[in-house]
């Protein structure tokens, strides 16, 4: 005899909150979990998964990777027949838990048959309720341009697979922890050390031994609030360490030259500094996010920032230098000057028999100092100006200044 137990449903919003992981009261035998995938085409999703049922067998790979005495198998596309208490563990879209309706909030169930001579689980079918918009993404919870609630089925289908494995709601058992399992749908995507915690009491876990301290080993969140400077062709990041998931043992870092990409950079810090700078970083732009990883698994990405390094770490040529002064000392000169705006790297000095000529001297001298002493200087009358250079280009002329050298 099987007997319909209870049926876990996941709210899109509602609810107390929660202490720790918590059981249904019947869980599988040792072996295999048979998932018949039913969910139908969906075109890409915004995660780019190609259909509904890759983005739920990802889902179940999730659980796979921390459980040890079951494993999901998948039957991908299944045609296996779709009924209550039929033996199938079918995942589907529906518009009611066959006889019976959803409730107006509820995005999916899972069903619960249990042989009661054993107390083991015979059955679990997940629905998901087509009354919502689904897609498949990770992060924040979105809307539909109408404003309704945009339902994941990635994070949905972790939620209501903790179901198929016996693991119950923690937040209405009196616990108040980060959870997929909790009761209403968040912006948390992944399995949480909660989440893997239950999972491996029940059946075991490789989850249980990598972690230390007995806590399981799961892949961190994504990091967040990642900022980017750039000061010349020194470029600085900063960002916060990860709030969900296991603890990251190192970043990982991706630049592109488009949005998503990172066809300019995909490297790991190689450490938990949650901060990272690297010079002589060429001129263009860079759209860069970083992720948190450890053995389990890599994160989501961050938010993504776009940081712009100009050429020679200069935004463009610089000003005018002002307040250009001579002063003369028998055949020795010195020059005076205020600083050009604009990170001028070198200025150069122009010297000429006439106002505004350049035919007596066209000299670089190759330093940002704002002072300039030549001596042995030639006797004569020049008119002097400078002007500020660097990557970007040379900048405008200072005021002039007459020299008489006797
Ligand atoms: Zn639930």
């Amino acid at each position: 005899m099987t007997r319909l137990a209870a049926i876990g449903v996941l709210l899109v919003a509602c609810c107390s909150a929660v202490d720790a992981y918590v059981f249904l009261n019947d869980r599988w035998s040792d072996g295999s979990i048979v998932m018949h995938l039913q969910l139908g085409s969906s075109g890409t999703l915004m995660d780019g998964r190609p259909s509904w049922n890759a983005s739920a067998e990802d889902a179940l790979a999730s659980w796979n990777s921390i459980v040890d005495r079951v494993k999901f198998r998948v039957v991908r596309d299944s045609s296996a027949p779709i009924g209550d208490n039929n033996g199938y563990n079918n995942v589907f879209f529906s518009s009611g838990i066959y006889a019976q309706s959803f409730g107006t909030t509820t995005l999916a169930v899972t069903t619960n048959w249990y042989r009661v001579s054993t107390g083991r689980r015979t059955e679990a079918d997940v629905i998901f309720n087509t009354a919502f918009s689904w897609n498949s993404y990770d992060g924040s919870l979105r809307r539909t341009p109408s404003g309704a609630t945009l339902a994941d089925l990635h994070r949905v289908a972790l939620h209501e697979f903790g179901h198929v494995l016996g693991l119950n709601h923690p937040d209405q058992g009196g616990q108040y922890v980060a959870a997929i399992m909790n009761s209403s749908v968040s912006s948390i995507d992944s399995l949480q050390i909660d989440d893997a915690s239950g999972a491996a009491a029940l059946y075991g876990g490789a989850g249980n031994s990598g972690g230390g301290g007995g806590s399981p080993l799961i892949a961190p969140g994504a990091p967040s609030d990642l900022t980017a400077a750039a000061s010349g062709a020194t470029v600085s990041l900063a960002w916060r360490a990860p709030t969900t998931g296991g603890p990251p043992t190192a970043y990982v870092i991706e630049a592109g030259s488009a949005p998503g990409l990172s066809n300019l950079g995909n490297f790991s810090t190689g450490g938990t500094t949650t901060s990272f700078a690297s010079s002589g970083i060429g001129a263009g732009s860079y759209y860069i996010r970083v992720k948190a990883a450890n053995a389990a698994g890599t994160s989501a990405a961050s938010n993504e920032s776009l940081l712009t390094v100009s050429a020679g770490g200069c935004a463009g040529a610089p000003g005018a230098p002002s307040g250009f002064l001579t002063s003369v000392n028998g055949s020795t000169v010195t020059l005076r000057w205020n600083e050009a705006a604009g990170n001028p790297t070198t200025y150069l000095v122009e010297a000429g028999s006439a106002p505004g000529l350049s035919n007596l001297a066209s000299s670089d001298l190759g330093s940002p100092a704002t002072s300039f002493v030549a001596s042995g200087v030639g006797r004569g009358t020049y008119y002097v100006r400078l002007r500020g250079r660097n990557g970007c280009g040379t900048g405008p002329v200072s005021n002039e200044t007459v020299l008489v050298v006797q």
